[in-house]
Parts: C-alpha cells; sequence; structure tokens
C-alpha cells in the first residue's frame, strides 16, 4: 500500500487523479491523505469522486472513503476491461480532467475502450476542449498511441451539458519524439450561445498577429445550456505547444486572441518543446514509455513539479527535472 500526502506541492486534484491512474497501471494500492487540503474547499470534490468511481467501475477494484468532502481514500486496483462505459459529471465537471485520469488505465485493457463522458467540455482551470483533443492528444499520437476523441456538445459553466466520446486502442508509448522545425500556426476559436462576430474577431486578431508563418483557425459555433467561447491556438511540425484561453464577461474579443497569440509567439522564439500545461499532463506517459529522453519545458510549474513528485513514489527516478543553462528540462 503506497501512502501519498495529498497536501504535497500544488496540493490539488492532480495528485489524486495522477495517483489513481498509476495505482492501476502499477498495480498498487494507494491510499491518499490530506486530499487537496491546499485548496479553499479542501477534501474530494464532485469531479475527484467522479473519477475515482469511474476507474472503480472500469477495474472492478475496491474503494474505501470515497465521500464528498472526504480528505482521506483507499483504492485498491483491478484489472481494466475494455469496453464501452458512459460517465456523467452531472454539473460542469471538467471532462478532460475526468477523461485524463482514465487514459492510463484504458491503455492496459485487453480491447478497445471506449468513454463517453457528460459534463463541461470548456471550464476554468482544466484544459479547454480543444486544448485536450488537438495539443494533448497529439502529444499522445506522436508517442504511437491511438486515442481519439469526438466532441458531441459543448458544455460550460454552470450547467454543463458537454459530451465526449473518447476511444483508446491498448498500447504503450514510445518516447515522445522531438524536432525543431515549426511549419503552421492552427487553431479552434468556437462560440456556444453566443453571437459569432465574438469568434470571428478573436480569429482576426490572431491573423493580425502573425504575418511570417501560414496561420489556420477554424470558426464553431454550437447551442448549449450555458454560454461559452474561447479560443485555442497550437503549433504544427515538429513542436506542438499549444495555449487555450476562454472567453470572459466583459473581456474584449479581440484581447482573448491576442491573449493566445502572444504566448505562441513567445513560445516560437523561446524553443521550449512542451508548454507548461502539457508538461504535467505528460508526465505519467513519459514514465510509462519503452525508452528515454530529454524535453526542454516553459517552465517548472506547480503542477509539474508535483506530478513528478507523485511518478517518483510509484517508479523512483525514473521522470525528473533539471535546470540547464538554456532552461528546464523534463528527463526520462
Ligand atoms: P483543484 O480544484 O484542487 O485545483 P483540479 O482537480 O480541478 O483541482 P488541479 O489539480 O489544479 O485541478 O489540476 C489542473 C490541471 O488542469 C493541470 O493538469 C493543468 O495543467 C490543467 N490546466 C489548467 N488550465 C489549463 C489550460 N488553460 N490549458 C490546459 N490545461 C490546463
Amino acid at each position: 500500500m503506497l501512502k501519498i500526502d495529498g497536501s504535497h506541492g500544488e496540493g490539488g486534484g492532480q495528485i489524486v487523479r495522477t495517483a489513481l491512474a498509476m495505482s492501476i497501471v502499477k498495480n498498487t494500492p494507494i491510499h491518499i491523505t490530506d486530499i487537496r487540503a491546499n485548496r479553499p474547499n479542501p477534501g474530494l470534490s464532485h469531479q475527484h469522486l467522479m473519477a475515482l468511481e469511474a476507474a472503480l467501475e472500469m477495474t472492478g477494484g475496491e474503494l474505501e472513503g470515497a465521500q464528498k468532502g472526504a480528505a482521506e481514500v483507499t483504492f485498491y486496483p483491478g484489472k481494466v476491461s475494455g469496453g464501452n462505459f458512459r460517465f456523467d459529471i452531472g454539473t460542469a465537471g471538467s471532462i478532460s480532467l475526468l477523461l485524463q485520469a482514465l487514459i492510463p488505465p484504458a491503455l492496459q485493457a485487453d480491447e478497445v475502450v471506449e468513454i463517453k463522458v457528460k459534463g463541461g467540455t470548456d471550464v476554468k482551470w482544466s484544459p479547454p476542449y480543444d486544448f485536450f483533443e488537438e495539443v494533448f492528444l497529439e502529444h499522445l499520437r506522436a508517442m504511437d498511441l491511438n486515442v481519439s476523441s469526438k466532441l458531441l456538445k459543448r458544455g460550460h459553466y454552470p450547467k454543463g451539458g458537454g459530451e465526449v466520446v473518447l476511444r483508446v486502442e491498448p498500447g504503450s508509448p514510445r518516447p515522445l519524439p522531438t524536432g525543431e522545425d515549426i511549419s503552421k500556426v492552427k487553431g479552434s476559436a468556437f462560440v456556444s450561445s453566443l453571437p459569432e462576430h465574438i469568434m470571428r474577431r478573436m480569429r482576426k486578431q490572431v491573423l493580425k498577429e502573425f504575418v511570417d508563418i501560414p496561420v489556420d483557425v477554424k470558426l464553431r459555433s454550437f447551442d448549449s445550456p450555458s454560454p461559452g467561447t474561447g479560443i485555442t491556438l497550437w503549433t504544427e511540425g515538429d513542436i506542438s505547444v499549444g495555449i487555450g484561453v476562454l472567453g470572459e464577461k466583459g473581456v474584449p474579443a479581440e484581447s482573448i486572441g491576442k491573449e493566445a497569440a502572444d504566448y505562441i509567439r513567445s513560445a516560437m522564439e523561446s524553443g521550449f518543446y512542451l508548454d507548461r500545461w502539457s508538461a504535467d499532463q505528460l508526465v505519467p506517459y513519459l514514465a510509462m514509455s519503452n525508452g528515454h529522453g530529454e524535453l526542454k519545458v516553459e517552465k517548472i510549474t506547480g503542477h509539474l513539479g508535483t506530478n513528478v513528485w507523485v511518478m517518483d513514489l510509484f517508479d523512483p527516478g525514473r521522470v525528473k527535472l533539471e535546470e540547464k543553462e538554456d532552461g528546464p528540462y523534463l528527463i526520462y
């Protein structure tokens, strides 16, 4: 039984999700204490409970103490079976975060896993759906994994109502290939139950910011129970860095477009390989890969340091962070 201090480092829900995923991958029972102790509403929230219950359903293991607000939980993993699963987070809880906890276990099933989830597709402090599909899953595909996702409905805070289907073929990742070339900037802007000029203005601003490289931003309009808007930009070529920015009431569409474009521009100039969000989210896959590598990261965030710390409990020394002369690196 591995004991995990849920208040370590960033001390958020990520510790629960990563520990849960790795518990199944490594077939190691876990006992997590002081869950989300550093958050204003400590203990398990709805989204984290859903991840634990979903993992339980997928593996047929055992779960003790999983209640809303609980500071401790124990999980005994079972074996992941393939097939179709459906989960309803019930609110605008983040679909992408739930799926992130379930992908590493699903890779170990003996047949294809298909997971349909209802909840929020684009909610604050979590990967916006387009970032999840175009940046995060693209990294997994570059690691030779067959993982694909389809957006059925957008869902935003507070009502949710989003729907996504994820398909995972069993497999084990190879190291993430690296290179230097960036050939294009791509993007996706959307509105859900809001006027279409918002996304057009976001795109117009992005096109203004890049004159020296091809840019292609798709526009999509949705109906959803609560309104929402946002833009995700990413680079194509050897390097895939991305950013997703959600619109906010009172913030002009041009500012949202500019924030995303400025980030991509500075990423291209700095030459790091993983943006600050992909870096923490990829740690489990680097640890699971059948080889080694070094990846320059944008910066060592609390989430990145904490995820490397969780991984170290399961597989000491497998993934490390190192400050080199030209910046921080993830070494695996
Ligand atoms: P808590 O409520 O405890 O903060 P949580 O489970 O909602 O918990 P965190 O533990 O803070 O969340 O983890 C958030 C995850 O979402 C991290 O992996 C982070 O990289 C990712 N994330 C946050 N914002 C973005 C964004 N704009 N784009 C991509 N990923 C994001």
